[in-house]
């Protein structure tokens, strides 16, 4: 593919299956995520909130538009706060997600929304809020929401560790499609391993490409029919660990291990700083290390990344 194909998608609501949407947001940069609605007879079940206000604002007028049914449920696929600081707009919907996402969400009330403009400076944060979540769950929930031919299924597992250690899908098997959260990074989207797992996040995507959905909703980058997104993905994580291996058995540093790194077709993704934290998320497993980071530490790896990508832009 031509590289300036690459970036060619508008942020709109789309409609996937009868009643069921994709929010999808152009360019699904940092903090840029998509959202899933679905609408019931006499509810509206929402997949993700988004990172402030005036994106969130714009995402319900466009719900809006299709339905006046009130938000019954408000499903967070992981903890990320672009995924859950606009939990309190979708009033009165109760908020579900895995225990550990709740946990990660809890630590976040005490961190200043602020705080990630240091590192972030162009990342609105008006209106950004953590809000634990109402229901919690281990392994897997199912929804049965009504609609008007009969009763949807609406299946929640739970991956993680994978993208992070909270990762849930949404599967609706009758429509066939799959709300991946960001177990998927849609090409040209680059995907993020550094507080998670490599082994997890390849094993979350074959698990994704088994289900043979119609349509795979990606967290973040364009909508995917078929499974081709989730292969690109499962390719690009696939060479970094590869790539981070060798140099790891060689003795090199991170820092030096990230240097020598020839992208190859991945350069023209965007965020390619995340070679950066997938780096370092790849050394940590080399090295045997838990999943979790300290807040100091992990700020220090997102301060690196993004004077990588300063470097690399130029
Ligand atoms: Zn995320």
């Amino acid at each position: 593919m031509d590289p300036k194909d690459l970036g060619e998608w508008n942020t709109e609501l789309l409609n996937i299956a009868p009643g069921v949407y994709a929010y999808i947001q152009a360019k699904g940069g940092w903090f840029i995520n998509n959202a899933g609605v679905i609408v019931g007879e006499n509810d509206v079940i929402v997949v993700d909130s988004l990172a402030n206000s005036k994106r969130t604002e714009t995402f319900i007028r466009e719900i809006r538009k299709t339905t006046s049914n009130p938000f019954s449920y408000l499903i967070n696929t992981h903890h990320h706060v672009d995924h859950t600081w606009t939990n309190h707009m979708f009033f009165p919907a109760k908020t579900i997600c895995h225990t550990r996402c709740r946990e990660e969400t809890l630590k976040e009330i005490d961190i200043n929304p602020y705080l990630y403009t240091q590192i972030f400076p162009s990342l609105d944060v008006e209106g950004a809020r953590a809000t634990p979540q109402d229901i919690s769950f281990e392994k897997e929930v199912i929804l049965h929401q009504r609609t008007r031919e009969g009763i949807r299924e609406i299946r929640l597992v739970y991956v993680g560790p994978a993208h992070t250690v909270s990762d849930v899908f949404v599967h609706l098997p009758q429509e066939k499609v799959v709300f991946c959260g960001d177990l998927l990074f849609a090409e040209p989207c680059t995907p993020f391993a550094l507080m998670g797992s490599f082994p997890g996040y390849i094993r979350a995507i074959d698990l994704l490409i088994e289900l043979r959905a119609d349509v795979y909703v990606p967290g973040h980058g364009p909508l995917s029919r078929g499974r081709r997104a989730l292969e690109k993905a499962k390719e690009y994580l696939s060479f970094v660990r590869r790539e981070a291996w060798k140099r790891f058995e060689e003795g090199m540093s991170v820092e030096e291990a990230i240097r020598e790194i020839e992208l190859g077709e991945y350069e023209n993704w965007s965020e390619r700083e995340r070679i950066v934290g997938n780096v370092e998320r790849a050394y940590r497993e080399l090295r045997g290390e838990p999943v979790e980071i300290p807040l100091p530490e992990l700020l220090e790896i997102l301060a690196r990344m993004m004077s990588y990508r300063k470097e690399v832009s130029g």
